[in-house]
């Protein structure tokens, strides 16, 4: 699988990349580092560069949308201790491989992000946090941290300026937990990875307990691009309230899996058309959009769907992170529910009951419906699981357990209730 090709629509993040460009040179010569100049020669008020990311409309791409613009205005400017920046690339989420690419293909994008946001929020010391399972793409974004410092775009008095800002890459541990930004923070601390009780939240109580503001990879990898071609020109690129590009991870039955940055408002149809299309021209039946916790959406609804928070919310489901999983005719979608619960069972850290306990009994019982030990009784008592797991909870990874099992008996309910009474799949092929 690689995000090395020419099917792109107007990318940004992705453009030009062939594998070995990576390096701060190749980056400079595409423009890189030009916004972090432009910024300092020209003393540009940090108030300036954060009303230029509101216009813009980027949203956080790490799954929740937040605006950037806004969360950045919310870092207190005159606060008298140490700040800090951390950048989620923690990704571990099933289906989502977008910040990997990120690190590995153009990683001075992300330093050179997380410097200007630096500079807007007054932070002098950031940690970019890894996830855990990807090693060597940890060794690629420390070779560019050292190449940043070496040429004075990191460190003390970047280009000769009075901003100082310290980046430092921090190698995790794999757990998926670790991706919500509370339990990140514990384990960037050298605590066990949990989340914390919100409020406070990090811009107020973060690292070591002072403000923090925590973004993700590509967020952070979009804001030189954004201030080089300028807001409005941004948000031209997608639609209102939906500004710029987007890198969709999609995988699953498609021809050409692989991460393909397009406008925010791209129909799915024309995703569909870049990645191939369906494998060996089977027809599409289940799509989850947005990472494995997003609602899974009948395939038909979604090829009349458009790529964007507000259009994939209204087809019943979200855009998160944006990765997208495609199952065609032959996947069993009790099997493809079991699997995506044995995950959540095996990721809570188990510190709330409802999460704890709530996931193992979900998992528990879809694995019995789809080993031919259902009953009758059992989808609605799975829907009364996962009521009271939803909402329930510290962090999002309860509702992210309950979400996909209470969509996919919604959306296919005839194929679960098929399992129970005739205990055995309906579809003739079950191998998700
Ligand atoms: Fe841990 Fe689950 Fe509670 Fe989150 S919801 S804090 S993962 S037990």
């Amino acid at each position: 699988m690689t995000s090395l090709h020419d099917r792109h629509i107007n990318p940004l993040i992705l453009k030009d990349l062939n594998g070995d460009n990576w390096h701060l040179a190749d980056y400079v010569k595409r423009g890189g580092y030009s916004a972090l100049r432009r910024i300092l020669e020209e003393k540009i008020p940090p108030e300036q560069i954060i009303a230029e990311l509101k216009t813009s409309g980027l949203r956080g791409r790490g799954g929740a949308g937040f605006p950037t613009g806004l969360k950045w205005s919310f870092m207190p400017r005159q606060f008298p201790g140490q700040k800090y920046l951390v950048c989620n690339t923690d990704e571990g989420e099933p289906g989502t491989f977008k910040d990997r690419d990120i690190i590995r293909y153009n990683p001075h994008s992300l330093i050179e992000g997380m410097a200007i946001g630096a500079y807007a929020m007054g932070i002098t010391v950031g940690y970019n946090y890894i996830h855990g399972e990807i090693f060597q793409d940890y060794l690629r974004f420390e070779e560019a941290l050292e190449e940043a410092r070496a040429e004075g775009f990191l460190g003390d008095r970047i280009m000769g300026s009075e901003f100082s800002f310290q980046l430092h890459a921090h190698h995790g541990y794999g757990a998926y937990i670790c991706g919500e930004e509370t339990a990140l923070l514990e384990s960037l601390e050298g605590k066990k990875g949990q989340p914390r009780f919100k409020p406070p939240f990090p811009a107020s109580f973060g690292l070591y307990g002072k403000p923090t503001t925590i973004n993700n990879t590509e967020t952070f990898a979009a804001v030189p691009f954004i201030l080089n071609i300028g807001a409005e020109n941004y948000l031209g690129l997608g639609k209102p309230n939906n500004g710029g590009t987007k890198i969709f991870s999609i995988s699953g039955d498609v021809e050409r899996p692989g991460n393909y940055e397009v406008p925010l408002g791209t129909p799915f149809a024309k995703l569909m058309e870049l990645a191939g299309g369906m494998r060996g021209g089977k027809k599409i039946k289940a799509v989850i959009p947005g990472g494995s916790s997003a609602p899974v959406v009948r395939g038909e609804i979604m090829m009349q769907t458009d790529l964007d928070y507000d259009s994939i919310a209204k087809a019943g489901s979200m855009l998160g992170s944006g990765a997208v999983i495609v199952m065609d005719e032959t996947r069993c979608m009790v099997k493809a529910l079991e699997r995506l619960s044995y995950f959540y069972y095996e990721e809570s850290c188990g510190q709330c009951t409802p999460c704890r306990e709530g996931t193992g009994w979900m998992y528990r019982m879809i694995h019995r419906i789809e080993h031919g030990q259902g009953r009758q009784t059992d989808l609605d008592m799975l829907n009364s699981i996962a009521d009271n797991i939803q909402g329930r909870t510290i962090c999002a990874l309860g509702d992210a357990a309950a979400m996909p099992v209470r969509a996919f008996i919604k959306q296919f309910r005839e194929e679960f209730e098929y399992h129970v009474e005739h205990k055995h799949c309906l579809v003739p092929v079950s191998a998700f």
